[in-house]
């Protein structure tokens, strides 16, 4: 490594309220300050956290940070798992909707996933602790790699088109691929007008 970075770099977190507050609480880091995001303020990347059943929370967080431009994470609990990624550059990689997208095709219940899109209700299940420290302290990791990747170290970061997921009962690290998904709405506007030019293969 050539060079530690001596800026320090700002992360603005959106998400379930209480899974912020505790994220805030625990990462303390010299190069990256975590802050609850305010809409006034610019930040260098932002995080998204959530539980994985506020979907409408996601889809709106995700449109808005894509609208922002600016590089972003998502970290998604559910009790005994989370899933960390997609690393989103908008315009270049694949984003939360994207993601959302692809689960609903690959899943037989994907229609129903759909149902919570538009649910006002909050999902505030328990968390265990050790798996919050652990999805977070990953992410953490993953926004160093960035900064260190934006200034010109030679380091990929792994999130980018890139799914990690941990599940406790397994104990395995699963890593999925994300590419950008053309159904989706946020990377792929449907322009009044325009014409989809759909390949059959
Ligand atoms: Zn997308």
């Amino acid at each position: 490594m050539q060079k530690f970075p001596e800026d320090t770099y700002k992360v603005g977190v959106l998400g379930d309220g209480d899974l912020v507050k505790y994220a805030l609480k625990k990462l303390t880091s010299g190069v990256l300050k975590y802050e609850r995001a305010n809409l006034k303020c610019s930040y260098d990347y932002y995080l998204i956290l959530t539980r994985q059943f506020n979907r409408k929370k996601q889809l709106d967080i995700n449109e808005s940070l894509f609208n922002i431009d600016k590089p972003y994470i998502s970290l998604i609990f559910e009790p005994l798992t989370f899933s960390a990624g997609p690393l989103t550059i908008p315009q270049q990689t694949s984003c939360l909707n994207c993601k959302l997208t692809s689960e609903e095709e690959n899943n037989y219940y994907g229609n129903f996933l759909r149902l919570f899109d538009d649910s006002e209700k909050e999902s505030s299940e328990y968390i265990p602790e050790e798996l919050l420290d652990l999805g977070i302290n990953f992410i953490n990791l993953q926004f160093l790699k960035q900064v260190l990747q934006e200034t010109g170290q030679a380091i990929e970061p792994e999130l980018a088109q890139t799914i990690m997921e941990y599940s406790l009962l397994d104990g395995v690290w699963i890593e999925r691929q994300l590419i950008k998904n053309s159904r989706c709405e946020i990377c792929f506007p449907r322009n009044e007008g325009s014409q989809i030019f759909e390949v059959k293969l």
